[in-house]
């Protein structure tokens, strides 16, 4: 049987064909009907229906690490929060949700925060990601709106990419980006971002700015634009407000291209080149993303950009369109529902007329009427003891958020923590006094809505297992208990949404941008048969909105457009003696978030196996580091331990580090231990792009790959990152202290001695491995330097059931390993070695590379790394 739903990743939002047996998902496959991506995945998309096994779920309801019924669960949440409420007030109840989340869940939370209990105090992991450009889009439009959508990628002819590397990150639209350039090659692409990365496949141009100085590239734009007559001033007349005091801040920050050009650490020739391109090319469309929002001062820099397309008129026409890509798959959703602090339900802000208007809506009895705490602000008032009981879903803010030490002492604080999650082994849950199993992907049943304001239907696939129930469930059977069950007696999700369609549409009359009051009839039926269509969906456009705003009219008060006066800012993480180094934090191709789903599948580790921190050469030099080496970041905050990748993709003095491993996949991964908290001051977002960091290298005695059975549990210290195999749970280890006794060491950390062990010289490499009843229990890879043979045989031997005496010796010895080497193809599991190997045989093209190991032909995530290895293999001919 097949099933249409939508991917739960990234903000592309991509649909995906389903195809089910016995309660099982077989295979996925992109639906070639989602007008998001047209049929195709990326790698990450395609490798779902491995991550959706019972195992390593969370199962059952607890309270202390206790198992306990549901009823008994949700009577102490309950009775908690009423008590809190009781001798505290409203204010000391809150909720920290997540971009995972549903818009039928994430409605019901919010309306039973602010509606039901006055509590405003509800934030959601999209602060980390997209608040900026909420601020941006509010102050420029006077809505949260994107203004396009992803045709005008193919109808443009020049596409920025703003702090955004596409090509990793959302994947299927760089690569709609990249068919529109074959089909269309006088389409030009311009990347503004700090690093060279796999985007730059695409680029016409480079701009490879200092960090931050987004803002006064745009001002310098903005002057340029209007000294050299590219201003559309009949537009800005009839549709937009603020364009001259705009003008002049921007030419009081940055007044020429030299300044331009001193201020960004670009060159002047490349700065005229793009000024000269903006000017010319009336569809353009400027995709940004989190280089841009992480910022302190992500706002400005949002809206620096958007006064460039406002000046010029470029907005509301088919290919000319500012456009932010969201990180999470309903950040969008949970902005239309008040997901943020600062927001209430259907858009509407804190405004006396909207407290009123939604109070009267859902007949409240204790409306909130004032904005809440933003993320960073209530994660200090739980830490300051305020906030007596928080309620977090499907995050994992131990990790995500800045400040990891502050985060664990305000959860140790928190009178209690409930937390709400799929996953049984995450950071957080382990600080939770109330665990709640909650249902995930292919189980979850409900609407997203993706970055062009496209609302689609995830279905349920599966029944949840164990215990597990659907967030909007656990948080209806929780208000229930309040004394609310009037208001949230729902019996599907189809009934939320229809309610939360109403409220869009409730005294609206088209003063509210969002409005999908023609989807608040839908019956169930309709609804389970939802197809994806873009707000507003209205009684005037009942197929929904393809652009906005292009009647020129706005939701400001004057119903113009708003050029808002940008004066370029530093980062407030500065560099000092201490911190020398600005570190950048970020994605990576094969993972998503703190890895609670992409953990489970092998495949994806391939691509990086370990935590690492990208390093320009001139920084390796002065660090006497070498490419995979050990090295360690630090400052007055915390450590991050990670391999060494040098390439020239980074600015000399800038660090990169991804943001993925956690406590539970690293000793020393986490990146945000090394980011302060502070935020841009109008949209609370974390400057997360922007630390300042030390480096030095970790001296090593010796290097390891460990595989145990998946059951054993081990008590490993020093370096450790955990690399899952398809059999085996591997993990790469090092050390300092080269141990007198291995014997000991797997004692001690493995909870047994080795049953056999081979050591080629004192000091030099050793195999170990333990048995059970014939059956491999662990295999210990001992070696001084960092070479590893592939693992995959190896983890084979997982799976027998009872090794031959020939066998138990073969694991020991190293004249059958094949050389390992990093993935570059995950669909295909195409390694670099392989890949070289056929270039130096004659493949000098992707497509010849395709032909022969079909690597790149299938998502396409890979295909700017074939063209750096086929540059690299052409440089080393040459030389
Ligand atoms: S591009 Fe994004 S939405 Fe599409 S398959 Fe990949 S992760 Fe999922």
């Amino acid at each position: 049987m097949k099933q249409q739903t939508t991917c739960p990743y990234c903000g592309v939002g991509c649909g995906i064909t389903a195809e089910l047996s016995a309660n099982r998902i077989l295979s996925v496959s992109g639906d070639p009907q989602h007008p998001a991506n047209r049929g195709r995945l990326c790698v990450k998309g395609s490798t779902l229906h491995e991550t959706t096994a019972p195992e390593a779920r969370l199962l059952l309801p607890s309270i202390e690490g206790r198992a306990v019924s549901w009823d008994t669960a949700l009577d102490k949440v309950a009775r908690q929060i009423r008590q809190a409420v009781d001798q505290h007030g409203p204010g000391s109840v809150a909720m920290y949700l997540s971009g995972q989340l549903l818009t039928e869940d994430y409605y019901v939370a919010n309306k039973l925060m602010k509606g039901f209990l006055g509590s405003a105090h509800v934030d959601t992991n999209s602060r980390l990601c997209m608040a900026s450009t909420v601020a941006g889009h509010k102050r420029a439009f006077g809505a949260d709106a994107v203004p396009g959508c992803y045709e005008d990628l193919e109808i443009a002819d020049l596409i920025l990419l703003v702090g955004s590397n596409a090509a990793w990150n959302h994947p299927i639209l760089y690569q709609r980006i990249q068919a529109a350039k074959q089909a269309n090659p006088s389409l030009r692409v311009v990347v503004i971002d700090p690093r060279a990365t796999a985007s730059c496949d695409l680029a016409d141009l480079h701009l490879q700015l200092q960090p931050g100085s987004d803002a006064a590239l745009f001002n310098a734009l903005l002057v340029y634009l209007a000294d050299q007559g590219h201003v559309d001033h009949a537009f800005l007349l009839q549709h937009a407000e603020g364009f001259e005091q705009t003008l002049a801040t921007a030419r009081a920050d940055t007044p020429d291209i030299s300044i331009a050009a001193t201020k960004t650490g670009l060159d002047s020739h490349d700065l005229t080149r793009f000024f000269r391109w903006f000017a010319a090319t009336e569809r353009t469309v400027s995709l940004f993303s989190q280089g841009v929002n992480q910022s302190s001062s992500g706002t400005d820099k949002v809206n620096s950009l958007i006064n460039c397309h406002l000046a010029t008129g470029r907005i509301g026409k088919p290919g000319s369109s500012p456009f932010s890509l969201t990180g999470q798959p309903n950040a969008m959703g949970g902005r239309e529902v008040g997901g943020l602090a600062n927001q209430l339900a259907a858009h509407m802000d804190f405004s006396p007329e909207n407290v009123d208007r939604v109070q009267r809506f859902w007949n409240a009895p204790n409306m909130a009427s004032e904005p809440g705490h933003k993320a960073l602000e209530l994660f200090n008032a739980v830490e300051r003891g305020e906030i007596k009981v928080l309620w977090i879903m499907a995050t994992n803010p131990l990790v995500s958020l800045p400040d990891t030490h502050l985060i664990r002492r305000a959860l140790k604080r928190c009178e209690l923590v409930i937390v709400s999650e799929s996953m049984a082994d995450t950071d957080t849950l382990q600080l939770a006094d109330i665990c709640l199993p909650a249902s995930s992907w292919g189980e979850k049943n409900g609407t997203v809505t993706n970055s062009e304001r496209c609302i689609s239907r995830q279905r349920s696939l599966l029944p949840p297992p164990g215990e597990a129930r659907h967030d909007w469930q656990i948080i209806c059977e929780v208000a229930k208990r309040l004394g609310f069950a009037d208001a949230f007696n729902y019996s599907h999700p189809a009934d939320i949404f229809a309610e939360h369609a109403a409220l869009s549409g409730f005294e609206n009359a088209g003063k509210r941008c969002f409005d999908i009051s023609g989807l608040s009839r839908l019956s169930q039926t309709e609804y389970d048969q939802l197809q994806p269509i873009q707000w507003p969906i209205t009684a005037d456009a009942p197929y929904g909105t393809q652009r906005l705003f292009s009647n020129g009219k706005f939701f400001t008060p004057s119903g113009k457009a708003r050029l808002i006066p940008v004066s370029s800012q530093q980062p407030m993480q500065q560099l000092t003696d201490e911190a020398p180094l600005r570190l950048n934090t970020g994605r990576i191709r094969d993972q998503w978030h703190t890895m609670t789903r992409t953990g489970r599948t092998p495949t994806l580790f391939r691509h990086r196996a370990e935590p690492f921190i990208d390093l320009h050469p001139l920084d390796a030099a002065t660090h006497a580091l070498q490419d995979q080496d050990l090295a360690r970041l630090e400052n007055a905050q915390g450590q991050f331990i990670g391999r060494v990748r040098i390439t020239p993709g980074q600015r000399p003095g800038e660090v990169f580090v991804p943001m993925h491993w956690t406590q539970s996949f690293s000793s020393e991964g986490r990146c945000n231990v090394l980011i302060e908290s502070v935020a841009d001051p109008i949209s609370g977002q974390p400057e997360s792009k922007q630390g300042a960091v030390r480096l030095s290298g970790v001296v090593t005695a010796w290097h390891a790959r460990l595989l145990t059975a998946k059951h054993l549990s081990v008590n490993l210290r020093g370096y450790w990152a955990r690399m899952p195999q398809q059999q085996a749970m591997g993990y790469a280890l090092a050390d300092s202290d080269w141990p007198e006794s291995w014997s000991d060491w797997c004692l001690q950390h493995l909870g047994q001695r080795p049953d056999l062990s081979l050591q080629t010289q004192p000091n030099g490499q050793l195999r170990a491995c333990a048995l059970e009843n014939g059956k491999l229990l662990w295999l210990l890879l001992v070696s001084p330097d960092k070479h590893f043979p592939d693992l995959k045989p190896l983890d084979r031997q997982f799976t027998r059931s009872n090794l031959t005496a020939l066998q138990q010796l073969n694991l020991l010895k190293s004249d059958q390993d094949s050389a390992s080497g990093e993935l570059i193809c995950s669909c295909f599991q195409v390694d670099d070695p392989t890949i070289r190997a056929a270039i130096q045989s004659g493949c000098h093209s992707v497509e010849a590379l395709g032909k022969a190991l079909s690597c790149g032909t299938n998502c396409g995530s890979c295909i700017p790394e074939l063209k750096a290895l086929l540059a690299q293999e052409a440089e080393d001919v040459t030389h």
